[in-house]
């Protein structure tokens, strides 16, 4: 389901920029998130093109769209128009993680590591005061710089010790970043230094991939009279859902199975039968095909209209009940 070729990256794009066209009020999360599948398909002129397109229109993410358009650019050999992107974003000093998170990282990647770590070094500055909680964001801040340090071979300081700390993974974070493994370019167990360099990529490959893809993967939420409507029109669909109540159950089942697997960035689109309808309708199809649902969410939820998941115990529950979340969908499952 999840586009995994280039030639379905180029697809998931151009489905993207279509939508875009058809809701130019969001148009600013549907080209960010078509751009990423133009990079993942390595197309990147197209990509080039698409920031510089939402560069124009007066993005609410000047920034992160700039830093973006860098790490693209000087990864096609547009070295010179990355590094002045990256000169005006340190320059702004924008007060978002992200845009820091990139150009650090697109340092890093082009083995410009004193440079990284001034980055890293001088967004920390700005952005993890005393006043402030460490969030997830500020926090992969220190654990990029971590990696950087342990690359130069320096010494723990204070931000090394939270990194440490705040890391949550199976593998702690020294052995993570340990240089030697890095360093071991030319050793005895090639195989070896292959995965762990696999290892880094992944963990740099899933952040990118959040920043660009706010809401990746989001679940359709009917509410309890949309659904009868949609039953009725549309009684083929009636297998999909048995009853609302087990509709309700399922999407809650269905998160928590995905967070145990480790998928992040979770959330709910809340569909209409009107709005499912005019969705069938602009790709050419019924909305009688259970198969248009899942496009469907996807589409709501490159529009920016996921409600992130879970909630906290205390706020209502996503499924509209007014009860808190703790003591609603988000107690024990039957
Ligand atoms: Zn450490
Ligand atoms: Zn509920």
């Amino acid at each position: 389901m999840r586009p995994d070729t280039p030639a379905e990256h180029i697809a998931e794009a151009e489905r993207l920029i279509r939508t875009a066209n058809r809701y130019p009020e969001d148009q600013e999360p549907l080209l960010l998130q078509a751009a990423a599948h133009l990079e993942l398909a390595d197309v990147r002129e197209r990509a080039s093109a698409l920031y510089d397109q939402l560069l124009s229109a007066a993005p609410v993410n000047t920034h992160l769209i700039k830093a973006l358009q860098a790490a693209n650019l000087w990864e096609y050999g547009h070295e010179a128009e990355a590094r002045a992107l990256i000169s005006g974003i340190r320059a702004a000093a924008p007060d978002d993680p992200a845009p820091w998170e990139v150009i650090a990282e697109t340092l890093e990647a082009h083995d410009e590591l004193d440079a990284s770590h001034e980055c890293f070094t001088q967004a920390a500055q700005l952005l993890i005061t005393d006043e402030e909680p460490l969030t997830t964001s500020t926090t992969a801040l220190l654990t990029g710089r971590h990696r950087v340090r342990r690359l130069l071979g320096l010494a723990h300081d204070d931000w090394d010790m939270v990194a440490d700390t705040r890391h949550t993974g199976p593998i702690p974070l020294d052995e993570l970043h340990d240089p030697k493994r890095i360093w071991a370019l030319g050793s005895d167990d090639p195989a070896e230094l292959r995965a762990e360099i696999a290892r880094l990529r992944a963990e740099l490959g899933d952040r990118r991939a959040a920043l660009s893809r706010p809401f990746p993967v989001a679940l359709l939420h009917w509410p309890l009279q949309e659904l009868a409507e949609l039953l009725a029109s549309y009684p083929t669909l009636a297998s999909e859902y048995p009853s609302h109540a087990a509709h309700l159950t399922d999407i809650e089942t269905s998160l928590r199975a995905l967070a145990a697997s480790g998928t992040t960035n979770l959330g709910i689109v809340t569909a209409s039968v009107p709005s499912f309808e005019a969705f069938a309708a602009s790709e050419k199809t019924s909305p009688a095909s259970p198969s248009l649902l899942a496009e469907y969410a996807t589409t709501l939820a490159a529009r920016g209209k996921a409600t992130p998941w879970p909630p906290s115990p205390t706020t209502p529950c996503w499924c509209a009940s007014t009860k808190p979340y703790a003591t609603c969908h988000g107690g024990p499952l039957l």
